[in-house]
């Protein structure tokens, strides 16, 4: 069985799933938390090299924030969506649409901020080495599951599905609500109606519990019963 270890890097969720002797990181966090980043490696006796890929859900800054630092120490492939490889590799900042209201008024304060204080939201570019536009297998990374695309919060969107029904989503779905049983909707989708779409592909892949980029793990069955 994987073991899945969450490493939370500003408000963003990271992931080190391990199985055997390899592992993968999924995500990369906000900008400015390399060092806790390595630390929480340390404490688990983990040398950066074990890991054998870094997948990226999505190139959003809170998402890529430590990339090239964490990059440079496990010299690792690392693997993109490819219509977002080209943000990665100017260090772009984009950011999603408003999914509702407030979405968009955070999204407003946002834009403000990286204007204002620009080193809040800046990342250090990226040549992606892996560019995702379909389903790719994590066999040769020592790992049972697969990448599949998951549109709606970017349209390059991205999940990691483990075969044991463990599925990393990325902001395909949130869950930041102190008891948990909040909406799962994000408050920044590009297109919510193919994010919706995706929760469906999710649920007919059989997958069990839902991992996303910001907030808790919670049950799959919430993507049917909030769709
Ligand atoms: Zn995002």
């Amino acid at each position: 069985m994987p073991r899945i270890l969450p490493v939370p890097l500003g408000a963003a969720n990271a992931y080190i799933v391990s199985e055997g002797s390899a592992s993968i990181l999924i995500d990369a966090g906000f900008p400015r938390q390399g060092k806790k980043f390595f630390t929480a490696l340390s404490k688990q006796g983990m040398d950066p090299s074990r890991i054998a890929l870094v997948v990226i859900t999505h190139v959003h800054y809170d998402h890529v924030g430590n990339l090239r630092e964490i990059r440079d120490a496990c010299r690792c492939p690392v693997a993109v969506p490819a219509g977002e490889a080209d943000w990665l590799r100017r260090g772009a900042v984009v950011f999603p649409a408003g999914a509702h209201p407030v979405g968009r008024a955070l999204i407003a304060a946002g834009r403000l901020l990286a204007r204002v204080l620009p080193g809040f939201v800046r990342f250090d570019p990226v040549e992606a080495d892996i560019l995702v536009d379909g389903e790719l297998s994590l066999d040769p990374f020592g790992m049972a599951g697969r990448i599949v695309m998951t549109p709606g919060h970017t349209a390059g969107s991205l999940s990691v599905l483990l075969d044991d029904g463990n599925a990393f989503v990325g902001d395909l779905a949130f869950n930041v609500l102190p008891c948990g049983g909040g909406p799962i909707m994000p408050p920044f989708a590009d297109d919510p109606a193919a994010l919706k779409q995706s929760w469906a592909a999710l649920r007919r892949l059989g997958v069990r519990t839902v991992w996303p980029g910001h907030g808790r793990p919670f049950s799959a069955r919430r993507l049917r019963s909030q769709a």
